[in-house]
């Protein structure tokens, strides 16, 4: 068996993945600020760290996965000085500058963002944070870090100091020299162009700000990236394994974090940075400001599956852009529909195709070569050396980490819905985490939606509960 390798942003190589504790990852990806829908930019995002969760599953590995949902304190501007996102938000939809109607706005975003989830076939994470309940941690955190001396105060905030760190913004390779000579941040009441606000002071401008809480700097609200730096270790220690995200998060957002962990702990945290590159559109970075926002619901209604869209994403290496087109998705659209008729004409599976499974797990352990996997794929469904049934019971476990719903394809009484599926996935691995009493409660939540869930060779097959 091949051992999996990962491309590690800090170091800019392709490193052999070795847990801290044994089988057990820790894996924290950074969640959507709740102010609006989840565009197909985003959501590539989310596809790739799915790839990665459910390759690590295949590799044996129990994960033990934490999303934030940011609901406060994401500035828009990376300098710190622009509004926050979530009260633009209140303004743009006419909503009262209440902490009700923020929190109903984020509520609203968040169920329409995990509906996408489930339409994506992407595992929903073990522990879902939200910043808004985690606060506390937040402004512990702060006072390590205070008492460390790596901040100062200003009138509208407390600030973190990046020229106390010897080498901050190195996630980057950012030169501070050369940001300092060629300054066009806005600088406001900071000391160097890379400090960040770890508290936000309600005065000013922001002094009607709606979630405002007492704190040892005044009352106020939490900065965007002290939130993920409290949130990931209270959940997943102050070392674990694999911290995700976007490209653009390298530069700012995970910088201060690396900045913030070091600061109070005396080390970065996550010992894997991983960064999923940009989907686009006609060469530009898909944006609401840029008019090029498209959303799974945007597909669905130009007659899409959803998950066609997750078998576009496929098709390139997350480290590589993706010009998005619609033709591009007419094509991904008739290549899903076809693999899935390769599989449903099967007879039940006997065997597999080990020679195949091997290729498809070295293609996977290779950086998550997705695009090498379906060639894979592929090269076996048209493959007429080997018996049907061995290939189907190949294809399905493939699936297991395409997620392209196959299984699904199999049943006669309609497809079975994404959520039971997802249930059955998420029972799996819990029963493969001999976590048997939760996973009896989602065999019965899959009963309570008509459906029976049985074990199997490669896996589960999904009736319709007779
Ligand atoms: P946000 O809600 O803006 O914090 O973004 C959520 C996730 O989507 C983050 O991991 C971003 O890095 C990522 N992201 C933002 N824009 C794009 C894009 N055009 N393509 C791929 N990922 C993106
Ligand atoms: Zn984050």
């Amino acid at each position: 068996m091949s051992n999996l390798f990962l491309y590690n942003t800090l170091t800019r190589r392709k490193e052999a993945f070795k847990p801290l504790k044994g089988k057990t990852v820790g894996l924290y990806t950074c969640g959507p600020t709740v102010y609006d829908f989840a565009h197909i930019g985003n959501l590539r995002t989310y596809l790739f760290e799915d790839i990665l969760k459910r390759t690590l599953g295949y590799n044996g590995y129990r994960v033990k996965h934490v999303e934030n949902i940011t609901d406060v304190g994401h500035l828009v501007s990376d300098a710190d000085e622009g509004e926050d996102k979530m009260m633009k938000a209140l303004k743009r939809e006419g909503l009262t500058s209440t902490k009700q109607s923020l929190l109903k706005l984020a509520d609203r975003y968040t169920a329409a963002f995990k509906h996408d989830l489930t339409l994506l076939n992407i595992l929903p994470p073990g522990t879902w944070v939200k910043a808004t309940d985690h606060v506390k941690a937040m402004v512990a955190l702060i006072k390590r870090i205070e008492k460390n001396g790596y901040t100062y105060e200003t009138g509208d905030g407390l600030y973190f100091n990046t020229a106390k760190l010897k080498d901050y913004g190195r996630l980057a390779r950012l030169d501070s020299a050369g940001l300092k000579a060629g300054a066009r941040v806005a600088m406001g009441s900071k000391k160097n162009p890379t400090d960040f606000a770890l508290w936000i002071k309600a005065v000013g401008e922001k002094q009607n700000h709606v979630m405002r809480w007492p704190s040892p700097w005044g009352k106020g609200f939490p900065g965007w990236h002290i939130e993920c730096s409290a949130m990931s270790m209270k959940y997943l220690g102050d070392r674990f394994d694999i911290h995700c995200g976007g490209v653009d998060h390298i530069a700012v957002h995970h910088s201060n974090e690396i900045a913030q962990n070091e600061a109070a702990t005396g080390n970065r945290a996550a010992t894997v940075w991983c960064h999923g590159e940009f989907l686009t559109i006609d060469q530009g970075r898909m944006g609401k400001s840029e008019g090029n926002f498209i959303t799974l619901q945007t597909v669905v209604d130009q007659g899409f599956e959803p998950l066609a869209f997750r078998y576009l994403t496929l098709q390139t290496h997350y480290r590589q852009r993706l010009t998005f087109s619609w033709e591009a998705l007419r094509a991904a659209a008739n290549a899903l529909q076809n693999l899935q008729e390769k599989i449903s004409g099967h007879e039940k599976p006997k065997v597999g195709c080990a020679e195949y499974e091997e290729k498809f797990l070295n293609a996977l352990n290779d950086d998550l070569n997705a695009p090498q996997a379906l060639a894979v794929t592929w090269d076996l469904a048209k493959n007429q050396k080997f018996p049907l049934s061995a290939k189907k019971q190949t294809l399905l476990k493939f699936d297991r980490v395409l997620g392209l719903g196959l299984a699904q394809t199999e049943t006669k009484a309609g497809r079975v819905p994404v959520e039971v599926t997802q249930l059955a996935e998420q029972r799996q691995q819990l029963r493969a985490a001999k976590a048997w009493a939760k996973a009896d409660e989602l065999r019965r939540e899959i009963e309570r939606q008509g459906y029976t869930v049985e074990d199997t060779a490669e896996g589960f097959s999904i009736k319709k509960t007779q």
